[in-house]
C-alpha cells in the first residue's frame, strides 16, 4: 500500500471521528436508538457514521441470490419481502410525519431494483461474482438510508452519502482493494464539505465501485474496513467500532466464556488477531489505520460507557500471550515435486492460486514440499489439475488454526512449551509461517478447535491479573512445515 498524500483539508483533525455501526448495533428498534444516542454524544466533535446491513441480512440476500441463480424464484422473492417489511417496520417506528414518506418511497424504490436483479438472476441462472456484490450491497444501501433518516428524526443533522461515490477499488469482486488516491480524493471531495457545514454523514459500510461504476464489496465484514479507509482518508483523530461485544478479548467469547477484554493492544497485535480470524475486526482495518496512525477503538454499542480496547501505535515490550485465536474450516494443502522447490515452481504455484482466487493464508516449505492454509477446498480440485505437470497437490479439509497472538511471543520459548504441554494430546500439527514474532500457530482437526481454545486460555489467562511476563529468546521453535 502507498502512503499517499491526504487531500483533505482535515489534515489530522483530531475532531473526527469516525463511528462504525456492525449488524447487530442496527438490528432493531431499541439497538438503532442506542446508536442514535451514542452518536448525539459525539456531536460536539464530526462524527462520520458507517453502518452494516441489518443483522443476518447480508446472509439472507446471499441465499435469496442463490436461490433466484437455481431457479426458484418463489423462494428468493420470498426472502426480498421478508427483509422489505424489516425495513418498513422500523422505518415506520422510527421515522414520523412527511419524512417517512419520503423513506418509504426511497426504500421501495430500492426493493424494485432488488427485484429486478432477482429476477434476472433467475433468468441468466448464474449468480458471478459480480452480480453477487450488486446483490449483496442491497443491504448497506437500506441501511444507511434507514439510519440516516432516524438521525435526523431524533434532532441530528444527518446527510445520507453514496459510499460508491467514495472507495473506488480494484474490481476484484468479493474481495475488492482500494485505490488509495483516488480513494482519498473522493472521500474528501464528498463527505469533507458535509463535515464542514457541520453535518453527519452517514455511509454504508462494505460497498465500493470500480472506477467505471461497477458494484464492489470489501470481503464479508468489510464495514470495519470501510470505516478505515474513510477514517485515513479524512485523517479523522480516531476510529470507533461499535460491535456486540466489550472489545477485543483474550479469545471469542463464544467459544470461550472466561475471555476477558483487552484494554490496549498495538496495530500489529490487532491486525494478526484479524488475520488469524478473530472476527470483531475486518482482517484489512488496520492497515489504513496504521498508515496514518489513528488510534481505533472496539465498543460494546449495548454498553456505550464501557471502556473497550483502544489499539494504538505503541509495541509493548511485554512478551506475553495477548489472545487467542481460531480460523475455522481450514484446508491445509501439501504441493510435493520430486525436481524440489524453486523461484519457478513456486510462480507457478501461486500463479495457479492467484487465478483461481484461492486466498492463501499461511505458507511453509521444507525439502521437496510447500504448505499452504486456505479458507476454502472448492478450487483445489482445478489447482491441482492445472499443476499437474510440475506437482503433486494432495489436501485435508475440516482442520481449524490455532493461533496464539502476542508481542514477541515467538521470542520466548517458554510459551511454545506451556502451549503444546496444553494440547498435546490433540494431534497438533506445527507450522511456520513467516517471520512475524508475534503469533504461534498449528493445526487441529476442526472438531478440536473449541476445545483447543479453551485449554490455551486456561493456560495462558487463568491469572487474576493477566498472563504473566516472561522472558528470554527462543531461535529454533520452528520447524517448516513439520508433519502437515
Ligand atoms: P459486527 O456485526 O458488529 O461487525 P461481528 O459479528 O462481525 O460484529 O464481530 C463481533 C463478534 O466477533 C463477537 O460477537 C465475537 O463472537 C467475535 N469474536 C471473535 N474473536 C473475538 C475476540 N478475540 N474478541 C472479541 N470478539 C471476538
Ligand atoms: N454486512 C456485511 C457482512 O455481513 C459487512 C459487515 O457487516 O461488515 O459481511
Ligand atoms: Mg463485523
Amino acid at each position: 500500500m502507498s502512503a499517499l498524500p491526504r487531500q483533505s483539508r482535515f489534515e489530522r483533525d483530531d475532531e473526527v471521528v469516525v463511528m462504525k455501526f456492525g449488524g447487530t448495533s442496527v438490528q432493531d428498534a431499541p439497538a438503532i436508538q442506542r446508536l442514535i444516542e451514542i452518536v448525539r454524544s459525539r456531536s460536539a466533535v464530526r462524527p462520520i457514521v458507517v453502518v452494516s446491513a441489518l443483522a443476518r441480512v447480508t446472509d439472507q440476500l446471499l441465499e435469496a441470490g442463490q436461490a433466484a441463480a437455481s431457479g426458484r424464484l418463489g423462494a428468493a422473492l420470498e426472502i426480498v419481502r421478508s427483509i422489505y417489511v424489516r425495513h418498513e417496520a422500523l422505518a415506520d417506528l422510527l421515522v414520523g410525519g412527511p419524512d417517512y414518506g419520503k423513506l418509504d418511497g426511497r426504500l421501495r424504490e430500492e426493493f424494485r431494483e432488488l427485484e429486478s436483479l432477482v429476477q434476472a438472476l433467475e433468468c441468466s441462472r448464474e449468480l458471478d461474482p459480480k452480480a453477487q456484490d450488486r446483490l449483496l450491497g442491497f443491504g448497506e444501501r437500506f441501511s444507511s438510508v434507514l439510519m440516516c433518516e432516524a438521525l435526523r428524526e431524533a434532532g441530528l443533522n444527518a446527510v445520507h452519502l453514496d459510499a460508491q461515490n467514495c472507495i473506488v477499488t480494484d474490481d476484484k469482486h468479493g474481495q475488492a482493494s482500494p485505490i488509495w488516491d483516488l480513494t482519498n480524493q473522493r472521500s474528501c471531495e464528498v463527505v469533507g464539505p458535509v463535515l464542514e457545514r457541520n453535518m453527519i454523514p452517514v455511509v454504508g459500510g462494505f460497498i465500493a465501485a470500480t472506477i467505471d461504476g461497477e458494484a464492489t464489496t470489501l470481503g464479508r465484514g468489510g464495514s470495519d474496513f470501510s470505516a478505515s479507509i474513510l477514517g485515513a482518508a479524512l485523517g479523522a483523530g480516531r476510529v470507533e467500532i461499535w460491535t456486540d461485544v466489550d472489545g477485543v478479548m483474550t479469545a471469542d467469547p463464544k467459544l470461550c466464556p472466561d475471555a476477558r477484554v483487552i484494554r490496549k493492544m498495538s496495530f500489529e497485535e490487532a491486525a494478526e488477531l484479524a488475520h488469524y480470524g478473530a472476527k470483531v475486526l475486518h482482517p484489512a482495518t488496520m492497515a489504513p489505520a496504521m498508515r496514518e496512525n489513528i488510534p481505533v477503538y472496539v465498543l460494546n454499542s449495548q454498553r456505550p460507557n464501557g471502556e473497550g480496547t483502544e489499539i494504538i501505535a505503541r509495541a509493548s515490550s511485554l512478551k506475553r500471550v495477548s489472545a487467542i485465536t481460531a480460523k475455522r474450516n481450514v484446508a491445509a494443502v501439501e504441493v510435493s515435486s520430486r525436481r524440489g522447490i524453486d523461484s519457478v515452481l513456486l510462480g507457478q504455484v501461486f500463479a495457479a492460486f492467484d487465478q483461481q482466487s484461492c486466498a492463501v493464508d499461511v505458507m511453509a516449505a521444507s525439502l521437496g514440499h510447500i504448505y499452504l492454509l486456505v479458507g476454502s477446498a472448492a478450487a483445489l480440485p482445478e489447482i491441482a489439475a492445472k499443476l499437474r505437470d510440475v506437482a503433486e497437490v494432495k489436501w485435508e479439509t475440516r482442520r481449524a488454526l490455532i493461533c496464539l497472538v502476542g508481542e514477541n511471543i515467538r521470542r520466548e520459548p517458554e510459551v511454545a512449551s506451556r502451549a503444546f504441554a496444553a494440547v498435546s494430546d490433540l494431534d497438533v500439527r506445527v507450522l511456520c509461517q513467516g517471520a512475524s514474532d508475534r503469533t504461534i500457530s498449528f493445526l487441529v482437526e476442526e472438531s478440536k478447535a473449541q476445545e483447543s481454545v479453551q485449554r490455551l486460555h486456561r493456560a495462558f489467562f487463568s491469572h487474576a491479573d493477566g498472563a504473566p511476563d516472561w522472558g528470554g529468546i527462543s531461535s529454533a521453535f520452528c520447524q517448516a512445515g513439520s508433519g502437515c
